[in-house]
């Protein structure tokens, strides 16, 4: 069979749509399927902790790899080590190096386990608070549109007729939970402002697999040229 890279993607519903799936919750997601790559590199307990109230922390933890210490290099040196991440046991998880996949697949498995739905190449395009006299139930109504987020330099496939076919739409829901990152399209509808600033830095960023032995070999007690 030929996976044209839609598999895991659904057609839009009709405007107005409202899910019944156990939890009747939905989460809106531009991305084609799970992360299968990094961006992070340690994990806190704390998080561990806040995974494990939804019965995924230790699962995800065993799979990791503690993390003692962490060296930083600049410009072709060794800046500094920080070290004793595993030395005050304040909590039963240590600082933990686990990919971003791992926790997104747990994560992900656990959701649809309890029901929930995920519209996938999707992303909000609004919130607005549905609070007229004629509707006191205070729902909201969570604009939605067709938009596939694949990781650049990657490029996403064409859609499918199927998907193509409606490109925008909304949900009514009792509450919407903006959790859509830095550039929250959710906090900018409801009008909640941001306090931050930018980095005036460059920072290049680079996901690298290492064989255990080339790490060991030139990554940790050696410097940044061995
Ligand atoms: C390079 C790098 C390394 C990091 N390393 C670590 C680490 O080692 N340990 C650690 O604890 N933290 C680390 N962090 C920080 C951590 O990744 C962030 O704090 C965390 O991801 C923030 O989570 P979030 O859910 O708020 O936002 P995000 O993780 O940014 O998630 C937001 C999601 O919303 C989606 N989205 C955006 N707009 C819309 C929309 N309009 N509709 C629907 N969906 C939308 C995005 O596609 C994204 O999937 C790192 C961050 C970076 C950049």
């Amino acid at each position: 069979m030929v996976d044209s890279g839609y598999s895991h993607v659904d057609p839009l519903p009709e405007p107005g749509t409202e899910y019944d799936v156990g939890v009747r919750c939905v989460l809106i997601d531009p991305h084609l399927k799970n992360g299968d790559g990094s961006k992070a590199a340690v994990t806190m307990p704390r998080s561990f902790e806040m995974l494990e109230r939804v019965g995924v922390g230790t699962a995800i933890a065993d799979v990791g790899r503690p993390a003692g210490l962490a060296r930083l290099g600049s410009n072709g040196g060794w800046l500094g080590k920080i070290t004793g991440f595993t030395s005050a046991r304040l909590s039963q998880y240590v600082p933990t190096a686990v990919g971003q996949n791992i926790v997104e697949a747990h994560l992900c498995a656990r959701y649809l386990e309890l029901g929930g739905k995920i519209l996938r190449a999707a992303r909000v395009t609004g919130v607005s608070e549905d609070d007229t006299a004629a509707d006191e139930s205070g729902r909201c109504t969570v604009a939605v549109e067709r938009y596939v987020y694949v990781r650049p330099p990657a490029q996403a496939p064409p859609l499918p007729p199927a998907l193509a076919a409606l490109t925008s739409t909304s949900l009514s829901a009792r509450f919407a939970v903006g959790a859509d990152g830095k550039q929250s399209m959710v906090r900018e509808s409801l009008g909640l402002g941001y306090e931050g600033h930018e980095y005036a830095q460059s920072f290049f960023l680079a996901d690298v697999e290492l064989e255990e032995g080339v790490a060991e070999a030139t990554g940790w007690e050696r410097g940044l040229h061995a």
